[in-house]
This record gives structure tokens, sequence and C-alpha cells, in this order.
């Protein structure tokens, strides 16, 4: 049985009418403008929340995990888009300059990411190497108090507005793995570019783009976690992320669901609330049935890293992020169907949700690895 403390219960309810009052009437227009949610974005900042693991001491709130999960799910419940920049900053960028820089390098930026001053995101993906990051091919070399980066990173989060990013890039290519490692880099050091912006079947208001570095010079003192050991820095962040991503997909499902329920038992048809047909309810159990499974291993994997179990929870990490992100897939489309033809409309928001849901699938690790993960965990 999970137990939240009352400080996490207060959290929920806060951000449940922070995101019902504030978030939800920004959706729409965020998602058909493909805009970033500079509002809400400022306003979580203001809340405190961005920072939301990062010790006071570095201008964040000393939460954990749990926390950021909720705030993570209560967004979703409202705004994809929202959620994904929330978690995106707070968690890929923020939280691995937590867990991974010198005193010097949190003292620099944990405080302007913190507040909102600046915006941050992290670069993996590139055009040829997706699934098999560890095959990227930009490279950094190190030249006096400099690296020199040359490559493009794509699909990144907040690439067409971030101020701040974690990159990786190979710093001893003959070595592969062991030859990669993270910089934090700026927007306005020389050499950085954005590329395109995508235009995206959902997660429309979170901004994606390419990131283009040409001799792109980064000082030496901006390497993070060491010359390669990249690929540290970023299996430390991995399973945490899985499970804000499962945080993600529950608060879409959850919002999904929600708006379904109370159009089934208002709308009418044959005499009756739809909600009164058997195959209404049966959709509705399910639903009901697979968020609360989504629940309790996302809030397990939470747990988990909040006792710092993270090398322990590499299997229910695979697991909230597999399993929770093809819960929102059918969760979405069964409300769509509850909605018959206005679901198919976008003035209903489980349409939106629906687009959105689908890139739980993909991102932070596609469904196949996330099996791969499990089969590879439970064969050993
Ligand atoms: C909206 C969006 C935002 C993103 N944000 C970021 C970000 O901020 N930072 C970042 O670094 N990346 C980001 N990504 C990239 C994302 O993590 C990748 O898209 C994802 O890891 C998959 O890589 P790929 O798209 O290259 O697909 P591929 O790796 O080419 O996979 C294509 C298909 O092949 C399957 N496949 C691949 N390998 C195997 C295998 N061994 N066995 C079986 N099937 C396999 C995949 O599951 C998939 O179905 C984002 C992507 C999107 C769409």
């Amino acid at each position: 049985m999970l137990e939240f403390t009352s400080e996490q219960k207060m959290l929920r309810e806060t951000m449940a009418i922070f995101a019902e009052k504030e978030v939800a009437p920004l959706a729409y227009d965020i998602d058909r403008d493909e805009r970033f949610p500079s509002e809400s974005f400022k306003r979580l900042a203001d809340l405190g929340l961005l920072g939301i693991t990062v010790p006071a001491e570095h201008g964040g709130a000393g939460a954990g995990y749990t926390e950021m999960c909720i705030v993570t799910e209560e967004l979703a419940r409202f705004c994809g888009s929202t959620s994904a920049t929330y978690a995106d900053h707070a968690d890929l960028c923020i939280d691995n300059i937590r867990r991974n820089a010198n005193e010097d390098q949190k003292k620099k930026y944990l405080p302007l990411l913190c507040s909102g001053e600046k915006i941050g995101g992290l670069a993996m993906t590139e055009p040829s190497a997706g699934s098999d990051v560890m095959s990227m091919s930009l490279r950094a070399e190190h030249k006096g108090d400099h690296y020199i980066l040359n490559g493009t990173k794509t699909f990144i989060t907040n690439g067409p507005v971030g101020d701040v990013f974690v990159i990786y890039a190979k710093t001893a290519p003959e070595k592969k793995a062991h030859g990669v490692s993270a910089f934090i880099v700026e927007k306005d050091f020389p050499g950085f570019q954005r590329g395109k912006k995508f235009e995206k079947m959902g997660w429309r208001g979170s901004p994606t783009g390419e990131l283009i570095f040409e001799d792109c010079r980064v000082p030496a003192e901006n390497l993070l976690g060491g010359e390669n050991r990249g690929a540290m820095v970023l299996m430390s962040g991995l399973n945490t992320e899985r499970v804000v991503l499962g945080a993600m997909s529950l608060g879409i499902s959850r919002g999904a669901y929600e708006f379904a329920l109370k159009y089934a038992k208002e709308r009418v048809q044959f005499g009756k609330p739809i909600a009164a047909f058997q195959l209404i309810q049966a959709k509705l159990a399910d639903m009901a049935m697979e968020i609360e499974l989504s629940h309790l291993i996302t809030y397990k994997g939470a747990v988990m890293a909040d006792r710092g179990l993270h090398r322990e929870m590499n299997l229910v990490a695979a697991y909230a992020k597999l399993y929770t992100s093809e819960v929102a897939m059918r969760v979405t489309t069964e409300a769509v169907q509850i909605l018959g033809g206005y679901g198919y409309m976008k003035e209903f928001p489980v349409e939106r949700m629906m687009r959105d849901a689908k890139l739980q699938t993909i991102g932070g690790g596609t469904s196949e690895i996330q099996r791969i993960i499990i089969a590879r965990e439970v064969l050993n």
C-alpha cells in the first residue's frame, strides 16, 4: 500500500487546483498554435516547483521524485504539453545537473534554472542515433581550455526555446560507450545554432527541434561528470526519467477517463445515459483498473528513486514507462470512442489527449526498448 505524506497530499491538492484553473484553459490554444506554455512555466517557477529535487541552497524546493511525479501527473491531466515542458526542464536538465555537476557548476546554473530565468533541455538523440543512442557521432575535441563540438542533435524538447542544455558527445569515439562525455552548453556559446523546429502530432505546445554544433566552443569547466564518463551521467537519470514519464502517461489517462466518465453519465441515447449500457461500463471498468495499476507502478518507482534504489529499479522503471504509456494509448482511444463523433472533434480534449498519449510509447525509450530491458532482466 502506497502512503503519501501530508505534504505530498497537499502538493497534489494545490497542483490539481492550479492545473484545472490555470493550465486547462490554455491547453487548446497551446496545442493549436504550437506555442510554448510560457505563462504556466512562469507560474510553476513562482510556485517553486521547477527545481523540485534541488536543495534550497541552490534555489530548489528540496523535495524528491514522488513530488516531481505528482506535479507532472496533475499537469498532464489537463495539458500534456505543459507537463512535458515541466518534466523536461525539471528532470532531464535540472535534476541531471543536480546529480552530476560539481559545486561551481551547481552554483552557476541551478539557481537560474530553478527560478525559470533560463529554460533547460537535454540532448542525446541524433538523426542516426535514436534507440541506439551510444552510436552518437557528435564529436567533442579537447583543445586547451575548451572543447570543440561538431555535429547535430535532433528531436530535442525545448530545443527551439532553451537556454541551457545537457549535451552528450563523443570525446573518444574508439572507446564507444566509454568514450562519451556530457557537457553543459549555453545557447550563446559560439558555434551553437538552433536547427529546424518540428511540426508534431501531439505534445504540440512542447517545442521540439534540432541543435546544430559547428566548431562550438564549450569551456572545459562545463564538462559534466568527468571526461568519458557521459554514459554514467546518462544512466544515472534513465530510470527516474522513465518513472516521471510514467507519471505523465498516468495524468493523461486520468484526464481522458475523468472526461469520458462524466460525459457517459450525461449523454442520453435510446432514452438512457450511455453509462447505463454494459458495453460502455466495461470500457470504464477497464480504464479505471488500468489507471489504478498505472498509479501503483509509477509511485512504486518514485518511492524507490527517493530511497536511492537507482540500480535496483531497472525493472520497475521499465514496467512503469511501458505499462503506463500503453494504458494511456488504450484509455485515450476508449475515451474518444465513448464520446463518439464528439470525441473526434477538437472542441473536446480527449482528441488532443489521444495524440499526446502516442508520444509516451516513443520518447524516453520506445515500448520495444522497454520490453527488451524487461526481457533481459527476467532472463538474468
Ligand atoms: C516529441 C519528441 C520529443 C523528444 N525529446 C527528446 C529530448 O528532449 N532529448 C533527446 O535526446 N531525445 C528526445 N526525443 C527522441 C526520442 O527519445 C527518440 O525518438 C526515441 O528514443 C526513439 O528513437 P528514434 O526516434 O530514432 O527511433 P528508432 O530508434 O529509429 O526506432 C524506430 C523503431 O525501431 C524500434 N527499434 C529500435 N531498436 C530496436 C531493437 N533493438 N529491437 C526492436 N525494435 C527496435 C523502435 O522501438 C521503433 O519502433 C524526442 C522524441 C520526440 C518524438
